[in-house]
């Protein structure tokens, strides 16, 4: 998920009825202990200190840019499900925890007071305000996917994950663009980010091979990241297309660079050879240097999205290459609707999924079924996600994160209680799971020392 302007799409619906939100509705306290929940679980689960394996958190920079590769203002407006809408009583909820927020309604007048809160504490904490929001969430490590990192985002609390999308994208991208309104102001974005990726490497214009592309361009550039603190990569690429990565030969992939490396539209079927070769060239380099594989999959976002080509199972042939089996993938929000597929992936050795996203916009019931699914086959290919991100005025990423951490804590305790009851594991068992969920997967899939 990224962030976009959600109050085009919402702020005269959602600010009206977010006025009469009651707190009694859902307070904070019944986002984490939901009925049938074990309070024993519950309790030891909020008790865990979490590695968030998914944020666009921003930096304390003004107007902070960096924070997604593909922010979604320019997309036409679309529809956010109910979860993410102002007028969830979560966001009062997150008012309440994080800024002390005194009222049970969202009156102008009340909102001109919190907002001078916000300001406040921003101002008080300065740069330290992002490990601040950890401290307050109970997040020890938040991995933050951004373009590049800045003020306030220093590890170990803060680490890197940086975008591939663009090494993916040296030709022109016009007929790409074409397939949907969306890609038609996505694309360019990837444009103009591989260009800062060449000029970051003093590289005027596009090399003449794919042999010298790969060379100067696209090894440099992770390698770069690498050095730059990064534990992973990311492709935001279902935005753009499908994610069946074919096998395709070098010799095949230099032809087509070749052909179109002076300039010309690339046919669709020529591009998405020379993609899937880069794909699977770039999640191999990646795995040598010791980055991990980010991978978005869910429904969404936006009216144009197309969900089929975000199926996990598409990225098997990719999964199965002999040649990637030293590379970490890990499936981003779960793949969403496709969450069953998503833990038939993590047979594969090097597939994970983070329930990122899915801690924002689903209930607690229903991501608690998803990880009763995973966690009863692969309790150690699990890891906590929240996709904390700037929804909108009044949504920040730090509210977000509070959403997603209560969330994500219920819906384990849901699954775990559930597997108790079922007697399926032990109290103990239960524990073990739990922290590795929330922390120690993850730990032990980016090399993280924790405290
Ligand atoms: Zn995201």
């Amino acid at each position: 998920m990224k962030a976009y302007k959600i109050w085009t799409v919402l702020l005269s619906s959602g600010c009206a009825v977010l006025a009469c939100v009651s707190t009694s509705q859902r307070d904070v306290a019944s986002t984490a202990t939901q009925p049938g929940a074990d309070p024993e679980i519950t309790a030891f689960i909020g008790r865990i200190r979490a590695v968030d394996n998914h944020s666009h958190v921003n930096s304390v920079a003004p107007g902070d840019k960096d924070a997604d590769a593909l922010p979604l203002d320019g997309i036409a407006p679309f529809e956010l499900p109910a979860p993410l809408r102002p007028d969830n009583p979560d966001w009062l909820a997150a008012y309440k925890a994080l800024y002390a927020y005194p009222h049970a309604d969202l009156s102008d007048a009340h909102m001109r007071e919190w907002r001078a809160t916000v300001q406040r504490v921003a101002k008080e904490q300065g740069d330290k305000f992002p490990t601040w929001v950890l401290d307050q969430v109970g997040t020890e490590v938040m991995l933050a996917n951004r373009v590049s990192m800045g003020p306030g985002l220093a590890p170990p609390r803060f680490r890197w994950v940086s975008y591939a999308d663009p090494l993916m994208l040296p030709l022109s991208t016009a007929v790409e663009a074409a397939t949907s309104p969306d890609r038609e102001k996505l694309f360019p974005l990837e444009d103009a980010l591989l260009q800062r990726y060449m000029s970051d490497l003093t590289i005027a214009s596009r090399p003449q091979t794919l042999d010298a592309y790969l060379k100067t361009v696209v090894t440099p550039t992770l390698e770069a990241q690498q050095r730059g603190g990064c534990v992973a990569v990311k492709f935001e690429v279902g935005y753009l297309r499908a994610l069946d990565f074919a096998a395709v030969s070098t010799a095949t992939a230099s032809g087509i660079y070749a052909k179109y490396a002076r300039g010309g539209e690339p046919s669709h079927a020529d591009y998405k050879a020379l993609q899937d070769f880069l794909f699977r060239f770039i999640a191999g380099e990646a795995g040598r240097l010791g980055m991990a594989v980010h991978v978005h999959s869910f429904e969404g976002a936006g009216n144009f999205f197309a969900t089929a080509g975000v199926d996990p199972l598409l990225l098997e042939p990719a999964f199965n290459d002999p040649a990637l089996r030293k590379t970490n993938f890990v499936i981003i929000h779960g793949g969403g609707v496709h969450a069953g597929h998503t833990g038939a992936m993590l047979w594969k050795p090097n597939v994970y999924a983070d329930i990122s996203l899915m801690t924002l916009a689903y209930a607690p019931a229903r991501l608690g079924d998803v990880l009763r699914d995973w966690l009863t086959q692969y309790p150690e290919k699990v890891l906590f996600g929240s996709d904390a991100s700037a929804l909108g005025p009044d949504m920040g990423w730090e509210l977000a994160a509070w959403i997603a951490t209560k969330t994500g804590r219920a819906a384990l305790a849901l699954a775990l209680t559930h597997m108790i009851r079922d007697g399926e594991v032990s109290h103990a068992r239960a524990r073990e799971i739990a922290t590795m969920v929330m922390r120690t997967n993850a730990a032990r899939l980016y090399t993280l020392a924790l405290k």
